[in-house]
């Protein structure tokens, strides 16, 4: 698997696909990769179409209260990350200063700046959706840079790489549909680009031994699909995820249905770094020879 994963980084870098720097699972992306990135991207908003829905973007960054209300760093306190600043006078960036020329560690010197780095592109949309929601619920596209600090040398697996996630809010039954719907929807989109998918349930990376239940739960009600490719790992690698919240998000930002329950919601989230990398992998790192049926449907 290393062995593998290390040959096709190597590959994508060296054809200038992505740009290496020097930290394991952070890139800089290539034209040709960005170009792939875009016309994918075209296609899920194609897909989307269907649900209408209100398109939302927001920056990598989001308040730190939103974040502990996500509960995120209960689940994955192993994938935050959360960023720091300068707060001193004079005296305390000499001190700083000092540190860093005696290369010491300097971010003892910093401190919390009170934003956190999304771990997900729909978590920053859920505190606007406070209150009642209409009937049939509402449907959102927000597309964005995630950080998960989990640093591998498989390629697929990045630290900051982007989530396109289309979001239900509203009933029980609006939330359910919208996940199986998708999964249908994502087969199709991602079937058809000549990539050997299938949908299989699927758990998060929970932390801990608390974790381990959670997992176990999560599968054991089948609240998360994957749609899976082989990219470069043994196993098969998920390129995209329809999630059921159930009330995990309605609860604590206070969103409510149209009936004044507590609201559900459901996400899909696309890979795109990961379904870039599986069509290279899948179809060859050159993307000008891609089978007929494939540009043509990227690029029509
Ligand atoms: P998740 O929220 O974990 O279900 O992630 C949604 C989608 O984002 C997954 O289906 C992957 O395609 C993609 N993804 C998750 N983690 C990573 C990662 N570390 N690097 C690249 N893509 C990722
Ligand atoms: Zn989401």
């Amino acid at each position: 698997m290393t062995d593998a994963a290390v040959a096709f980084r190597d590959e994508l870098v060296g054809r200038g696909l992505l740009v290496a720097t020097g930290v394991d699972g952070l890139y800089g992306r290539g034209e040709q990769f960005e170009a792939v990135v875009e016309a994918v991207d075209r296609l899920v908003v194609e897909a989307a179409r269907a649900d209408a829905p209100t398109v939302l973007r927001f920056p990598p960054v989001m308040p730190r209260w939103v974040f502990e209300r996500t509960d995120y760093l209960r689940s994955f306190p192993n994938l935050t990350g959360a960023v720091q600043t300068f707060a001193g006078d004079d005296k305390a960036h000499a001190a700083l200063l000092a540190e860093l020329e005696g290369g010491g560690d300097w971010s003892t010197h910093l401190e919390p700046a009170g934003v956190v780095l999304c771990p997900a592109a729909c978590h920053p949309l859920y505190p606007m959706l406070t209150g009642r929601q209409p009937e049939g619920g509402r449907y959102f596209d927000v597309y964005g840079y995630c950080f998960r600090h989990e640093p591998a040398i498989d390629p697929a697996r990045m630290q900051a790489f982007r989530m396109h996630e289309i979001v239900y809010v509203g009933d029980p039954d609006g939330a359910q549909a919208h996940r199986d719907r998708w999964v249908d929807r994502g087969l199709e989109l991602l079937g058809g680009l000549g990539l050997a998918v299938e949908a299989v349930v699927a758990n998060d990376p929970f932390f801990g031994r608390v974790g381990r239940m959670l997992a176990a739960n999560q599968r054991d009600e089948a609240l998360k699909l994957e749609v899976v490719t082989p990219v470069v790992a043994e196993g098969p690698t998920a390129i995209m995820s329809a999630n059921c919240h159930r009330d995990h998000f309605g609860i604590p930002f206070a969103i409510e249905s149209s009936t004044g329950e507590v609201a559900h919601s459901a996400c899909v989230g696309f890979g795109m770094e990961r379904i870039t990398l599986a069509l290279l992998h899948t179809h060859g790192l050159d993307a000008a020879a891609w089978p007929a049926a494939v540009r043509s449907t990227l690029w029509p």
